[in-house]
């Protein structure tokens, strides 16, 4: 093969999924990944909203692990609990990539593994991609160059553009508590200890993980001890990497020598920052991408309602950051009445849509939020409203 219609480099979630798609409209896709032929990806285990398949119609099979019907969020001294209008999806990250390589292939991508992406070069008038692969160097001529690979993307170091800051999280896997109700998902609100928050996600009856996310600066592994000594559990084993954040500055896409390059999933730092979810937010730039290649919308205007709802997530992040614990208890101290129905009826996917139901419909709780920390709001109204 020396030439394809589209090159994705970086065989996860977002570049399994647009090639899927891609090959489904009749195009020639080549998705490649470092990741050696017979080498797992690292487990992991994700959670994840109903969009998946309500709103993208991706129905999981073989990587579900569990389904949780509830989240409680704790801060210092209070709690509150949220019953999901459908259960949220768990799954096995491992799995989930194999089922989306067998997706992807039935429709027709070939998937190539063990091959690494080095760079772009122009000759003759003709734009190609190098590629290692088997300690050779490999080149060939694409007239689409998709970035799926991950937050240190190559592809975008070579194409000039901006990568996204990131974070660190950790997963302790464990013995459940005894006695933890399986159906409900936990986090804890603490920022004298953890600047973004703390989760506890059961995978069945027996087993869970205890997540933390830190910025670079810190070290996860401290509040992850704290954590696992509270609970009283017992650690099986580890999970960890670094995660993309979304921020508004991005632009994840751009020409070289007149290939259009394209960016996705966490290279694009197309990620929730408020729960640092990257999966759904991932496939839906993998779908925005496939709707600019084969309609020719240009990728800014495709993705922008998934830019709207990153966004919104970006500035109730920027209120959350800037709480105390004090703040959080009266934050989930207000969540009752109307607040509540709306935050239980759509998922955290759909938080544009949420918060203008809520701003709309409860002047009291948007009041007190532009007292406490959300300075942003106007802003989050313009967002909303534009
Ligand atoms: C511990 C942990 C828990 C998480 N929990 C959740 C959760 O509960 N819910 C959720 O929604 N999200 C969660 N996330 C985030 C989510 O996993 C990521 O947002 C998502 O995996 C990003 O997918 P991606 O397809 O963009 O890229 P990645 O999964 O980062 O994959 C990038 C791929 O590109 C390949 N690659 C990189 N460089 C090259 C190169 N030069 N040449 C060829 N291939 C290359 C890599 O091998 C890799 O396979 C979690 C993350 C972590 C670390």
């Amino acid at each position: 093969m020396d030439r394809v219609d589209v090159l994705i480099v970086g065989a996860s979630q977002a570049g399994l999924y647009a090639a899927e798609r891609l090959a489904q409209q009749g195009l020639r896709v080549c998705v490649i990944d470092r990741r050696p032929d017979g080498v797992r990806p690292a487990r992991r285990t994700l959670i994840v909203t109903t969009y998946l398949d309500e709103r993208l119609g991706v129905v999981p099979k073989r990587s579900v692990l569990h389904q949780v019907d509830r989240m409680a969020v704790v801060s210092p001294n209070r709690k509150a609990v949220f019953d999901f209008r459908r259960s949220d999806w768990v799954l096995e990250r491992a799995l989930w990539i194999e089922e989306l390589t067998e997706r992807a292939r039935e429709a027709g991508a070939e998937v190539v593994l063990g091959s690494r992406f080095l760079g772009i070069e122009h000759e003759d008038g003709k734009v190609r991609a190098v590629l290692q692969r088997d300690g050779s160097v490999e080149r060939l001529q694409v007239d689409h160059l998709v970035g799926a690979d991950g937050v240190f993307s190559r592809v975008a170091r070579a194409a000039g553009l901006k990568r996204p800051p990131c974070v660190r999280i950790v997963q302790a896997e464990v013995r459940l508590p005894r006695g933890w109700d399986r159906w409900e998902a936990r986090v804890w609100l603490e920022p004298e200890m953890c600047r973004h928050f703390v989760w506890l996600v059961p995978e069945d009856g027996r087993r869970g993980v205890i997540g933390v996310i830190e910025d670079l600066d810190r070290d996860p592994m401290a509040v992850v001890r704290t954590y696992v000594e509270r609970l009283g559990v017992e650690v099986l084993g580890f999970q960890g990497a670094k995660v993309a954040m979304y921020h508004p500055s991005l632009r994840p896409w751009t020409r070289v020598q007149g290939l259009p390059v394209y960016l996705v999933g966490d290279a694009a730092g197309q990620v929730k920052v408020t729960t640092v979810g990257g999966t759904v937010t991932g496939l839906r730039g993998a779908r925005a991408l496939v709707r600019s290649i084969v309609e020719g919308v240009p990728y800014d205007k495709a993705v922008q309602d998934l830019d709207r709802e990153l966004r919104i997530h970006w500035v109730i992040k920027r209120g959350l950051a800037r709480m105390d614990g004090r703040a959080y208890d009266r934050l989930v101290e207000r969540v009752h009445g109307r607040v509540r129905e709306v935050l239980e009826q759509y998922t955290r996917d759909e938080m544009a849509s949420a918060f203008k139901e809520i701003l709309k419909g409860d002047l009291k709780f948007a009041a007190w939020a532009l007292r406490h920390g959300f300075r942003h709001l106007p802003a989050l109204g313009r967002v909303l409203w534009k």
